[in-house]
């Protein structure tokens, strides 16, 4: 079941949508940004979101 949810990059924080159990997920996919592997424990999909402000993120909240 292909799952979506979204999250800062660990690296340079841009924006990202996760997308899981899609076609083209990968165990280590490349953040389109900073080009650096993200760690993820489900086959992911990584895609920069520009459907939403960059400023809505605040340190820390999306991490828990
Ligand atoms: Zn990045």
């Amino acid at each position: 079941m292909a799952t979506a949810w979204f999250g800062p990059c660990p690296h340079c924080k841009i924006a990202l949508s996760y997308l899981q159990g899609v076609t083209g997920s990968t165990m280590t996919p490349l953040c389109p940004e900073c080009r650096q592997p993200v760690t993820v424990t489900r086959a992911t999909l990584l895609m920069a979101d520009h459907s939403r402000p960059s400023t809505g993120w605040k340190s820390g909240d999306a991490q828990r």
